[in-house]
């Protein structure tokens, strides 16, 4: 892949960057937990071909979000 080329290249959902796996020639998308297929070289941006990453694939959220406590009677 071509650095240029991956550093235009954008979640289509959040406009965020993506993280190039180059592995399983994938680019990951942690904020959405998606990660789009490279296919023969070309990136498919497509959200309904890309894959649903495992929990365990994305970065833990410990940005210290709490739950909340909207416990009411
Ligand atoms: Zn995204």
């Amino acid at each position: 892949m071509d650095k240029e080329l991956l550093a235009m290249l954008v979640c289509p959902l959040c406009n965020g960057k993506l993280k190039y796996d180059r592995d399983a020639q994938e680019l990951r998308c942690h904020y959405d937990g998606l990660a789009y297929p490279i296919q023969e070289g070309i990136p498919v941006m497509l959200p309904e071909e890309a894959r649903t990453m495992d929990a365990d694939e994305k970065l833990p959220s410990s940005s210290g979000r709490s739950p909340g406590h909207s416990g009411g009677a």
